[in-house]
Parts: C-alpha cells; structure tokens; sequence
C-alpha cells in the first residue's frame, strides 16, 4: 500500500513538472483552449466519435403480441438509449418515463424509442417505464418494466471569467437563460426530422471540456455543464448535426449568439457563442448546412465553440449521442 502511494506521488510531481513544458511547446498564434473560460484540464483531446455498431438487444418484457427489448443494461445519468418493440398490427407505441411521454419511430416493422436520464437524475434500481402499444384494430396492450439509472461519470473545473465578463456570473441570468431553453427543449415534435444518415459533430476537431463537468466560476457560481467544447478558431462555419428545424436563432447572456434546432421525437441541438448566424427560426435545415460561423460571444474570453443535445427535455452527454447506435 505504502510503496503504491508513493508511486502515485512520483507520477503527480512527474506530470507537475511536465505541464509548464509542454504549454511553451504550444504555438503562440493558437488561443489557449476555448478561450482559458473552458479549459481542457483532462489532457488529451477525445477522439472524434463514430456511431457504434448495432448491439444486441434483449427481451425485456412481452404480452401475446409485442415485445419490449432494451439495447442497453442500465442508464447512466446524462446519457441517452434505446429500446424497441417488436410484434404484428401494431399502429403506435408510446411510453412514460420519469414523466415524458415517448413517442416511438417505426423503422421496417420495429419501433424504436429514445429514453434518457438528466445528468442530475437520482441513481437507482426501479424507475418505472410503462410502454403503450395500440394494434391496428384499436385495442391496446400495456408492457411494464423498470429502468436502472447509475451513476454518470463527471468531472470539476475552475474557471476564472475576466473581470469585464462578470456579470454574466449572476446565478439569475444562469437560470433564466436555463429555463428559457427548457422550455423550447421540453416541447416534442411527433415526425422524425433527421435522415437515416443520423448525426454527426458540428465541427470536425478536437472535443476538449466534456459534458456534465461540475463547474465553479470564480470560485463562487457552481454550475454543470450542458453540452461539449470544441476547439476552434474565429469564423469557422458550423454545420448543423442533422436534418431538422430552427426553433431558436438568437442572442442569450450566457450562450450568446445561439442557434437550437428539433430534430423531432425530442431531440434537439444547440450551438453557442457564433459570430454570426446564417439561419433564422422556423427554417427547415438539412444536415451538415452551415448555421453560422464560430465567434466568442457570450460567457467566453476568446473563440471557443460550445454543442449541446437534448433528448425528452433533458440536455444528455451528444458524443454518447453520436456513438450510439440508431436504426
Ligand atoms: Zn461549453
């Protein structure tokens, strides 16, 4: 035990040691990342995601004529899975869950649906999923199950905001900002808006702040962070993640100039801090169409591109999005 801690103190004094060394490696030209307001403390960049491969789903309930089956074991807080029914003459299925309602997308004879859990969702065994099939001759037929919610995995920043910046650190505009969106995030489009090729980033570079870090600015404000950081520079466009519509083109305290479109079945992404935005709201954008350019309005010192993904009204982890698997 002993000589296990003492290794861990050679390698924390080692890594202190090579910190300083390798920021003089940096090019000066290149911004220090998303501007110092969204550090990148993890070390190394993500890799870009890719969609994963289909997995195995598994039976988890069923009547005389439809079957639930999850693609997943239990649910991590902040993230985003999939389950699907299965069984003849079904005309639609609908769910509730933690209470949203589901609506399921069919795809060659299945139905999907998309079940999520905020990244501030008490972990624990039994969160009741009741799924509603209705068959093509009107009758009905319920498939109860329970869903485990575990525990996310998160980080904690400091971040120092420039003094000039300040009063974008007032926790009324947080929460107003916050709120404003959950509302627009918590309506629910019944048509699938993005194509069969899926999702996909907004910008091909490197992920830096991740999703759900615990945040503390200036040492005061402690906030969670809703969405990923990309590196960036100035004037970069932006393309949209998928097919869907513009419900929001905007300027926000926070966010600044901020563009959120419904992809439908409630899933919608969010774009902040452009310099400009190219699309106003109600417009229909197909995917990987230029929504604006990178900028740093907003709470940022310097270009720092900021995605978020919201899925039944709770903002979830977008590259777990991405990576998994949907019909
Ligand atoms: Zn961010």
């Amino acid at each position: 035990m002993k000589s296990l801690q003492l290794l861990l103190l050679v390698l924390m004094v080692c890594l202190l040691t090579i910190a300083p060394l390798n920021a003089q490696d940096q090019p000066p030209t290149e911004p220090p990342a998303d501007g110092g307001l969204d550090p990148a403390p993890v070390g190394t960049a993500v890799p870009l995601p890719t969609r994963g491969a289909r997995p195995a789903s598994f039976m988890i309930t069923q009547s005389d004529r439809a079957a639930l089956h999850f693609f997943f074991q239990a649910l991590p807080q902040g993230e985003t899975a999939l389950m699907r029914v299965v069984g003849n003459e079904i005309a639609n299925v609908r769910a509730l869950f933690l209470g949203d309602l589901i609506d399921f997308f069919p795809v060659d004879d299945n139905f999907y649906g998309l079940i999520a859990a905020g990244m501030e969702q008490p972990t624990g065994r039994n969160n009741p999923l009741a799924v509603y099939v209705t068959f093509t001759d009107g009758t009905r037929t319920t498939l109860d199950a329970n869903v485990e919610i575990v525990l996310g995995s998160f980080i904690r920043q400091n971040v120092t905001v420039a003094p000039d910046r300040g009063y974008l650190l007032d926790i009324e505009t947080e929460q107003s900002e916050l709120a404003r969106l959950e509302s627009m995030i918590g309506t629910y489009t019944d048509e699938r808006l993005w194509d069969e090729t899926g999702f996909q980033l907004p910008i091909m570079a490197a992920l830096t702040s991740p999703f759900g870090a615990f945040r503390t600015f200036n040492g005061t404000l402690n906030t969670r962070h809703t969405g990923w950081d990309i590196r960036t520079t100035l004037g970069v466009p932006v393309m949209a993640s998928a097919a869907g519509r513009v419900v929001f083109a905007g300027t926000l305290a926070i966010r600044g100039n901020y563009v959120l479109i419904d992809h439908g079945y409630g899933v919608f992404t969010g774009y902040a801090h452009f310099s400009t935005t190219h699309v106003t709201r109600g417009q229909e954008v197909a995917k990987e169409q230029v929504l604006g350019t990178t900028g740093d309005t907003g709470r940022t010192s310097g270009p720092h591109f900021h995605w978020e993904l919201a899925v039944n009204g709770d903002w979830v982890d977008s590259i777990q999005f991405l990576e998994m698997w949907m019909p």
